[in-house]
């Protein structure tokens, strides 16, 4: 088999065909290489996206995507003390990601994207300040592929970004996290998302509980230093709330996976190359929420790839246009996501319990709902930055609801 390529992209995530997409639909030939036999599985994702991150991509999802909508958060914190917020209306939804996945790679698809299955790609040995290519195991058969632009889209274990003499995340900032699905899940509201804080089972992170419309939930947490399986168990045997909501249910899939919340990596391209999504560890640092973010930065990657073929230029000088466009976008929220994130984790559990009542005290709800736009632009965070204790308050609970 020979492969030939203007674009090889690594990884059929969501951010990989996202960008296939973009690239594909101005001609560009664009081959996507994905590691597993079948896209969106095996999946590790809460799947809880905001709306307005959504509409902002320009994605709309058919419903059998969607398997609910939320209009409310509920924290607990870790003696159990309640802080809700309500909206008028929908502000998040849950997405199936196994069918998220697939949707957009078909959508990439149909723009000519071709997707190769079972097809893991390599580093070849690095030659000098350049990416000359890939080696790709087809099911045991190498073939060697050089394409004029590679889009590393391989999420948390990417290896071919550190072939490219470009620095990964921050591993101090990494986070353990398991995602399960349940049946049986009791004394839920069905709009409302659960997040639970505590360092029994989930230190520098926060375990939830995630309601779908059939009477199913998704939970999960994420952990710095604890056994994930251990937490899991632990958060729904012995937590004094949710193991009453969870008495009649079981596990029917678990998966574990870790989330990088260190911010974005330094740089994000190199000549002939550029890193999307969890690779360049484009998640939010709060929540871990890495599926809109990835999307975006594929989207404008995309773009620049398409770009980059009409021109027939690929160096690091014109590949430096895609840090800085997703830089424009997305670096000041980053930055102010990545404080809250330290702030989080230095909070004993006894600093968090002042955090509720501090919250409740303040009535923070209201302003949030005044706020309306949960992605947080730099307007709003600045408005809100003018009031210090509503900004840590915030932190806390805005930041670990919304993804
Ligand atoms: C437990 C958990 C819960 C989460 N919940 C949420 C949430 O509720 N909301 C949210 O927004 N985000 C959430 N995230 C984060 C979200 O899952 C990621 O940000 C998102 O999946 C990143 O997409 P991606 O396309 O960059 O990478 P991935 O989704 O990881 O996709 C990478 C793809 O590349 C393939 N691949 C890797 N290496 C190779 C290779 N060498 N060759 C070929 N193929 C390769 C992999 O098989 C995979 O298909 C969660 C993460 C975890 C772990």
């Amino acid at each position: 088999m020979t492969i030939e390529t203007d674009v090889a992209i690594i990884g059929a995530g969501p951010s990989g065909s996202f960008s296939a997409l973009f690239a594909a639909e101005s001609g560009a030939k664009v081959t996507v290489f994905e590691e597993h036999p079948t896209i969106g599985s095996p999946t590790h994702c809460a799947g809880h996206v905001s709306l307005n991150g959504l509409k902002q991509l320009g994605l709309e999802l058919p419903s059998s995507i969607v398997e609910n909508t939320f209009r409310s958060a509920v924290f607990f914190s870790p003696s159990c003390k309640r802080f809700s917020v309500r909206f008028p209306s929908p502000v998040t939804c849950a997405v199936n990601r196994r069918l998220l996945d697939q949707h957009l790679a078909n959508i990439a698809s149909s723009k000519g994207a071709q997707f190769l299955l079972s097809s893991r790609a390599k580093p070849t040995a690095k030659r000098q300040n350049r990416a000359k290519g890939l080696l790709i195991d087809v099911q045991g058969e190498m073939e060697k592929i050089t394409p004029s632009l590679i889009i590393d889209a391989e999420g948390i274990s990417s290896i071919i970004l550190k072939n490219e003499g470009l620095k990964p995340f921050n591993d101090m900032m990494v986070v353990k996290a398991v995602s399960a699905e349940l049946d049986g899940i009791c004394d839920v509201e069905n709009d409302s998302v659960e997040v639970y804080f505590g360092r029994e089972f989930a230190d520098g992170f926060y375990a939830w509980i995630i309601p779908k419309r059939d009477g199913t939930a998704r939970i999960g947490l994420g952990t710095r230093d604890g056994n994930p399986k251990q937490c899991l168990e632990r958060f729904k045997n012995d937590h004094s709330i949710a193991r009453y909501k969870m008495r009649k249910s079981r596990f029917t899939s678990i998966t574990y996976h870790s989330i990088p919340l260190g911010g974005p990596i330094p740089k994000t391209y190199a000549n002939g190359f550029l890193v999307i999504g969890d690779a360049a560890s484009q998640v939010k640092p709060t929540t871990g929420g890495g599926v809109v973010k990835g999307l975006l930065c594929a989207k404008i990657a995309g773009k620049i790839a398409a770009s980059c073929v009409k021109e027939g230029v690929f160096s690091d000088k014109f590949l430096e246009r895609y840090e800085d466009q997703w830089k424009q976008n997305i670096k000041f929220d980053m930055r102010m996501l990545l404080s809250a994130r330290k702030l989080l984790n230095r909070l004993s559990d006894r600093e968090m319990e002042r955090v509720f009542d501090m919250a409740n005290k303040l009535r923070l709800q209201e302003s949030l709902i005044q706020v309306k736009n949960l992605d947080f632009s730099k307007k709003e965070l600045i408005r809100l930055g003018k009031s210090p204790p509503a900004l840590a308050t915030l932190a806390c609970f805005l930041f670990s609801a919304f993804t």
